[in-house]
């Protein structure tokens, strides 16, 4: 008889979900008690609860991170005939929302160390139609914050953080989300902080855009039946506010297990020549939304497939980079890096609660792949 192997995702929520369950059962009950159900006392109170977590002053929760980012832009001031930089090295969305506001996106490559818009390329790309730098904070690490706020200061340009990816991490100390003019955060489920459906939120300490984007987030309207705005339909459901309550308070103990399931990772494959792991730096706190390796030297695809045949899911985020999308391949643009780190990067299995044995049962068919030190 065959006996199916054990197959290992790349992502199990059951344990989360399971070590809080009775807590998220009175939240549902909670909720379905109150008959409230859009833009109530749950989503007020997350909007407190995480802009006190992240230190800024307003939080506006919002259907999904794809309509943070689109108000985002909208309660900026950016449309048609703007342009945003941004990196071609990132999930769709981050992209797209410049281009339904009617704004362009102009993509300059990334560092290849970091997989993060890399800050030497902006200033050759602004131009006089250039509004604002969007950086994004890839796989749950920063990116260079530091040099992409002082070439916005010096030339008048707004900063919008994508931190779809990076709920909880640091730059030198400083939330993620803190550093921009706006912020835009995922709560899609898979994210490290995850609602049970879709959800967002924007943060921001600046109180224009704040209200800008309260406005935006219900048909335009703050006076009810009083439009000021085309606007949308996009609000925090109070039963996905109520559920990112619950699990707001876990977030820092979660990141610090990933960051312990990466470092089983760091170490178990230091004697790989083949793969190169993500860097470390002593400025940054990884949060590690994925754990993302490169394979050099040979073919990441059949690579994927051998562990594969392991029974180990991983994933390519992302196998093909913007600016080779159907939409913008017109422009026929080449970024080097971006396009060698679409062949050879690779996402291995990373959750907080992934347990020691199956880390160690992934490892042990991984390293054999990738060759050894001096071999
Ligand atoms: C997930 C993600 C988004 C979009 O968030 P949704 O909640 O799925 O709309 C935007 N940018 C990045 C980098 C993401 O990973």
């Amino acid at each position: 008889m065959i006996t199916a192997r054990p197959s290992i995702p790349i992502l199990d929520l059951t344990a989360e979900i399971e070590s809080l369950w009775d807590e998220l059962q009175e939240a549902f009950v909670r909720v379905m008690g109150s008959g409230h159900f859009i833009l109530g006392p749950e989503v007020s109170a997350f909007e407190r609860e995480v802009s006190d977590y992240l230190g800024v002053k307003h939080a506006v929760g919002v259907n999904s991170g794809t309509d943070a980012l689109v108000i985002s832009l909208r309660a900026l001031g950016i449309g048609p005939g703007d342009e945003v930089i941004t990196t071609p090295f990132t999930f769709f969305a981050t992209a797209e929302a410049i281009g339904i506001v009617g704004a362009s996106p102009v993509f300059v490559d990334i560092d290849p160390a970091t997989f993060n818009i890399d800050p030497q390329l902006i200033s050759p790309a602004i131009s006089r139609r250039t509004k604002a730098i969007l950086p994004v904070h890839l796989f749950g690490l920063a990116a260079e914050m530091d040099a992409i706020r002082s070439i916005a200061d010096e030339h008048g340009l707004r900063v919008i953080e994508d931190v779809a990816q990076a709920f909880g991490g640091r730059y030198k100390g400083q939330m993620l989300g803190t550093m921009g003019d706006v912020a835009a955060f995922s709560f899609f489920p898979s994210k490290n902080l995850g609602a049970f459906g879709d959800a967002g939120v924007i943060v921001s300490n600046d109180e224009n855009i704040v209200q800008a984007a309260r406005m935006l987030r219900t048909h335009g309207s703050m006076k009810k039946n009083e439009s000021e705005a085309l606007g949308y339909n996009s609000r925090l459901d109070e039963l996905q506010a109520a559920i990112l309550r619950v699990k707001l308070p876990h977030v820092d103990a979660w990141n610090q297990q990933r960051r312990q399931v990466a470092e089983r990772y760091r170490i178990g494959l230091e004697q790989s020549p083949g793969i190169v792991r993500p860097i470390v730096t002593d400025y940054t706190d990884h949060v590690y939304h994925q754990y993302t390796i490169r394979v050099v030297g040979q073919d990441r695809d059949a690579f994927r497939q051998q562990l594969s045949e392991a029974g180990i899911t991983t994933m390519v985020y992302y196998p093909i980079p913007l600016h080779k999308q159907a939409v913008y391949a017109e422009q026929c643009h080449s970024f080097p890096c971006a396009e060698r780190s679409a062949k050879e990067v690779l996402s291995l299995p990373m959750w907080p609660q992934l347990a020691e044995g199956t880390q160690a049962s992934i490892l042990q068919h991984l390293v054999p792949l990738c060759g050894r030190v001096g071999s």
